[in-house]
């Protein structure tokens, strides 16, 4: 824990990690280490490493993941953390789904319910994407998102988007 940032009681969040620049794998476990040395956190859980190919955009294959944080940040500042490592890693955003270091994007915290565009929980997305699901389900087998479900259910849905565990 560090100075200066206040920290409530625990909540487990689930955030995806995602990178098709650099060296994506490294960046990745670097990232993981990174989320265990946050504030008032810790890993819980880590997924494999996947290659997924693009969705809704061009570029190499993506490496993804998801980690299961125990924190004690608020939600808001759990973005805010995740977004200056995303920074940290060089992160620039040319154009909407353009390739990227790394993708760290809050899926879930807790059983938070919330519509707002700086930050909209459960992840709007996450539900239709494999790379999401699919390391999600190795780490959480029985999640059921707010309104969208069970995982197994969704991922069957999802068969038309390959992915490939690259690396445990
Ligand atoms: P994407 O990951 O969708 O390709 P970005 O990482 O550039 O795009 O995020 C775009 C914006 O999405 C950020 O400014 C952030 O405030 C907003 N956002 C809304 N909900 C979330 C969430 N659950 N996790 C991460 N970012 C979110
Ligand atoms: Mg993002």
């Amino acid at each position: 824990m560090s100075g200066g940032t206040p920290v409530g009681p625990s909540v487990q969040a689930c955030i995806g990690l995602g990178a098709n620049l650099g060296d994506p794998a490294q960046t990745l476990r670097q990232a993981l280490a990174a989320l265990d040395t946050l504030p008032g956190s810790r890993l819980l859980a880590q997924s494999s490493l996947y290659r997924t190919a693009p969705v809704e955009a061009s570029g190499p294959d993506y490496v993804n993941a998801v980690a299961v944080l125990e924190t004690g940040l608020g939600a808001e500042q759990l973005l805010r953390q995740l977004q200056r490592l995303e920074q940290a890693a060089g992160r620039e955003r040319p154009y909407r789904n353009a390739p990227r270091t790394l993708d760290l994007d809050l899926l879930l915290y807790g059983d938070r319910v919330q519509d707002d565009p700086v930050l909209t929980l459960p992840h709007p997305r996450m539900h239709l994407r494999a790379f999401v699901l699919v390391p999600l389900a190795e780490v959480r087998p029985d999640l059921v998102l707010p309104s969208h479900g069970a995982l197994h259910v969704l991922i069957h849905g999802l068969q038309g988007q390959p992915i490939q565990k690259i690396a445990p």
